[in-house]
């Protein structure tokens, strides 16, 4: 049966106690108790309905908690103060030293430069692959893999895994396969294809506004719990709380996301199809030449398009330098990092959200430094933007 995110998420409904139409703020750290048998029952395990303390449960974080949980088809989700605090806790919540991860090599920067320089220096190891290539995963896979980790659409070069494949091989290790979904919420349903974990950095798309950082874990109720633990979980312990004012406010925003994820891979597509005609190198998995569109265009939930991410190639990174202050000055949108705002952003990886990469590393997948990065924005007139990046490409050589 068709999965659809957006309808999952409205049957979450949360009510507004007051009459108002969204849940009211829990501006509380802590909880009354009338009965302090009742909290110790709750030290030991959750109570539906009953709140401790908020860096462990809240009642506006759960809201937004069962709203993504329902988005990405799991039993539970936990909401985090980053998108790198949701990733590193997870990843040490199942690691220990001596322990092994397989991490595709093209992932976003300070993801590798946790897997690369921080897990080593707990006595993990990692090995970085082309996730795509089945045999290499296959043959990096030790008796003490626990993860393998990848994102759905690779930043910053646009890579789709097959997520059926890498959970046929995690699975037959009994390792977790955990993807980063941050650049496709709602687009891909990982965990419908046998991902275990699926993680988002909420300050992209999911928030939309560029307003904050925050970071999202899905996955079974007995994972969220383990995060959760308060002897031995990683959440609980590192203590990446969100705050509920934060999460209130990005609860809003959620309930929007399925009309912006349409805006965002529709005016995508129409820039990576314009600059694809003008002989531009582009990376979009919408483009019939994508090395995965057919993998994509079979697994994708199809009403909301191919993402808002595109890249493509200017040549030399003076020229994409000159590109991007060109762009900023014509107003097709901002010279910044990270995605998923209203306006389009735009950045050379290479030198910025990929500068932790290894140059060698980086020439190893295919990044080079004149790549530009496209957040493509929910302008009402891409027509018009287009125009405007021809525009600029034509002043280049001048
Ligand atoms: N994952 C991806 C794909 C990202 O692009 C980023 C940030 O750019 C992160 C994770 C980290 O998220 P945060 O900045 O919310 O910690």
């Amino acid at each position: 049966m068709k999965f659809d995110p957006a309808s999952k998420i409205q049957d979450t409904w949360a009510f507004g106690e007051f009459g108002g139409v969204n849940p009211s703020i829990t501006d509380s750290s802590t909880y009354t108790f009338l009965n302090p048998d009742k909290m110790t029952e709750l030290f030991d395990h959750e109570i539906e309905g009953c709140y401790l303390y908020s860096r462990h449960f809240n009642p506006i974080n759960k809201y937004l908690c069962t709203a993504l949980a329902a988005m990405e088809g799991t039993e539970d989700a936990h909401v985090t103060a980053s998108g790198m605090s949701a990733i590193s806790s997870c990843i040490l919540q199942l690691c220990q030293a001596g322990d092994h991860i397989i991490s595709s090599s093209t992932i976003y920067g300070g993801t590798y430069a946790f897997l690369n320089n921080f897990a080593p220096r707990l006595g993990i190891k990692v090995s970085f692959v082309d996730i795509n290539d089945k045999s290499a995963v296959e043959s990096a896979m030790t008796e003490r893999t626990k993860i393998v980790y990848c994102e759905s659409i690779s930043n910053p070069l646009m890579n789709i895994p097959d997520f059926e494949m890498l959970s046929k091989i995690a699975s037959k290790n009994k390792a977790v396969l955990m993807v980063d979904n941050t650049f496709s919420p709602m687009i891909l349903s990982p965990v419908q294809y046998g991902a275990d974990v699926v993680l988002y950095s909420m300050t992209k798309f999911i928030n939309g506004s560029s307003d904050c950082v925050a970071g999202a874990v899905c996955a079974t109720k007995d994972f969220i719990m383990n995060l959760m633990d308060v002897n031995n979980g990683a959440c609980m312990l590192l203590g990446p709380a969100l705050d509920s004012l934060r999460a209130s406010s990005i609860l809003k925003n959620l309930h929007t996301l399925h009309i912006r994820m349409k805006q965002h891979s529709q005016n995508a597509l129409y820039l990576a199809t314009l600059l694809h005609d003008n002989d531009v190198k582009v990376y979009y998995p919408g483009l019939p030449d994508h090395p995965q569109h057919k993998l994509m265009s079979k697994i994708m939930n199809k009403q909301f398009g191919f993402g808002g991410m595109i890249a493509f190639e200017v040549g030399t990174l003076k020229r994409a330098n000159r590109l991007m202050v060109l762009m900023q000055e014509a107003k097709v949108g901002y010279l910044a990092v990270s995605l998923g705002y209203f306006k389009t952003l735009f950045s050379a990886p290479a030198h910025s959200t990929s500068s932790e990469i290894p140059e060698d590393l980086q020439k190893q997948m295919g990044l080079t430094d004149s790549l530009v990065r496209l957040s493509v924005g929910l302008d009402n007139d891409i027509e018009r933007i287009g125009q405007k990046i021809l525009e600029c490409f034509k002043k280049l050589d001048k």
